[in-house]
């Protein structure tokens, strides 16, 4: 028995015209797509177009069959794959899974096989799409025009709209539009709306960010791990003419050779590339990449020689940092500075800092609570935090607590589980450990004085890195 020996053609000469509202309409499709198979419409038997598109020389506009009353049960698997694959830009994706749809009606278990030539072609529909989508959250650029912020792209598929959830999480504080060919988005700080699609020259060219934005791409381009293959793999060209930061790739990888063996001989000073630590403080009093600036007296960054050997990085500054503008003033930091002068380091020659530059915290009456930044703030101020460390380039790093953990390395979990192990980072080693005001924290002396002395093998560990 073939696949579609079970479907009947309704009129193989007069195909239906079946009209979706749009072109990423997977709701639509599937209304359609659940009540022709139902019918047992045949695959060869529709037409799917969408809006206005003239129809079909050849095939007749008809109501669709009612829906049926039961439900059309399909692989969980299908849906996902479907719900990729009708946004990639082949007209003919539409017809595809419907087809898909009938024959799993008569073989579920197909789509496990991934040698079907129809299930590994919309496989690869589908997978297009994924990276597209993934293009656009790693290349939209915004540039400030009057308060807004206003970015371009051009995407491959039809992945704006099934994208614009990720920029409202991700940018919900800022208001902004995507301007695209297709159609634009508008957020306001409360609502999304979309728009018709827009020209290029609608978008800004540059703004007072850019230039720091390149300065920080300069900053962490590595010439010794450069693969161009690979990074033009990841980075297309074709994003590029919407990138700041792309402006420096062609010199940054004409020089990459040039620089690596500077890099490898290890005498490049921070100097040399343009940035320093007072010109990186005065850019993040500027900052406006999370929200924590708003309610927060002042941006607290980080303090110490440039040449310090050991970089200490925090959670955030607490209320006294953030009235005296500097890090670890308050009780913590009396703790740290006890555990320094335990462990033998000199906090003189250390640099200090934090992983988010802001006070994060909630009033209660007249007292402003200390609150944990979350993972979008954090990744948001390890802009700051990676450039401090590129300049400093540490023998050293320790991460107090698990935010700095995550600052660092990306990573997430219990400081308990990550201490002891040492962590290699691009410059140096890394030292994860309690945070000051964990060890302030605990219930009894005893468990207090357990965790100081925690951090104090740890700070001597840093210490005998950094010899
Ligand atoms: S907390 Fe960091 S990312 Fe957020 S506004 Fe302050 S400096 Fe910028």
């Amino acid at each position: 028995m073939t696949r579609a020996s079970n479907s009947q053609a309704t009129t193989r000469e007069q195909p239906r015209v079946v009209r979706l509202a749009a072109e990423d309409d997977f709701d639509g499709w599937r209304d359609a797509a659940r009540r022709l198979a139902s019918a047992k419409i045949s695959p060869d038997a529709v037409v799917w177009q969408v809006g206005e598109d003239s129809a079909d020389l050849f095939g007749t506009e008809q109501e669709l069959p009612s829906a049926p009353s039961g439900e059309l049960r399909v692989p969980r698997a299908f849906i996902e794959l479907a719900q990729a694959a009708v946004l990639h830009r082949d007209p003919g994706r539409f017809s595809l899974l419907y087809r898909l749809l009938v024959h799993l009606g008569e073989n579920s278990g197909l789509i496990e096989d991934h040698a079907d030539p129809l299930v590994r072609r919309i496989e690869g529909l589908a997978k297009a799409v994924r990276r597209d989508m993934h293009k656009m959250r790693a290349f939209v650029r915004f540039r400030e025009l009057d308060g807004t912020f206003v970015a371009w792209f051009e995407p491959e598929h039809h992945v704006v709209r099934a994208n614009a959830g990720f920029f409202v999480r991700r940018f919900s504080t800022m208001r902004w539009s995507i301007l695209t060919p297709e159609i634009s988005l508008h957020w306001d700080g409360a609502a999304l709306r979309e728009g018709p699609g827009a020209d290029r020259s609608q978008a800004p060219d540059g703004d007072v960010l850019e230039e720091v934005w390149k300065a920080y791409y300069a900053s962490i381009f590595n010439p010794a791990r450069l693969k161009v293959s690979a990074m033009l793999k990841e980075m297309p060209r074709r994003y590029w003419k919407n990138m700041p930061e792309a402006q420096l790739i062609a010199p940054l990888i004409a020089g990459a050779q040039a620089r690596e063996a500077t890099m490898t001989a290890q005498v490049v000073a921070p100097t040399e590339r343009g940035i320093t630590l007072d010109g990186l403080r005065k850019e993040a009093d500027a900052c406006r990449r999370c929200p924590l600036w708003k309610d927060a007296t002042q941006c607290v960054f980080g303090e110490g020689p440039p040449d310090a050997r050991i970089v200490v990085v925090g959670e955030q500054p607490g209320d006294e940092e953030d009235r005296a503008g500097h890090p670890f003033v308050g009780p913590a930091g009396q703790v740290l500075a006890r555990a320094m002068e335990e462990a033998g380091l000199d906090r003189g020659r250390i640099y200090l800092t934090n992983a988010v530059k802001h006070f994060k915290f909630v009033l209660r009456g007249k007292r402003r609570i200390h609150q944990t930044p979350n993972a979008g703030e954090i990744d948001a101020c390890r802009w700051w935090l990676d450039q401090e460390i590129g300049l400093l380039r540490p023998a050293a790093t320790v991460m107090l607590g698990a935010s700095a953990v995550r600052s660092v390395t990306g990573r997430t979990g219990a400081v308990g589980a990550l201490r002891g192990k040492g962590v290699t980072l691009a410059h140096g080693i890394g030292v994860v450990s309690y945070h000051p005001s964990y060890i302030l924290r605990q219930p009894d002396r005893e468990a207090a004085r357990e965790a100081e002395a925690a951090l104090v093998a740890d700070l001597k560990r840093a210490a005998d890195e950094a010899k």
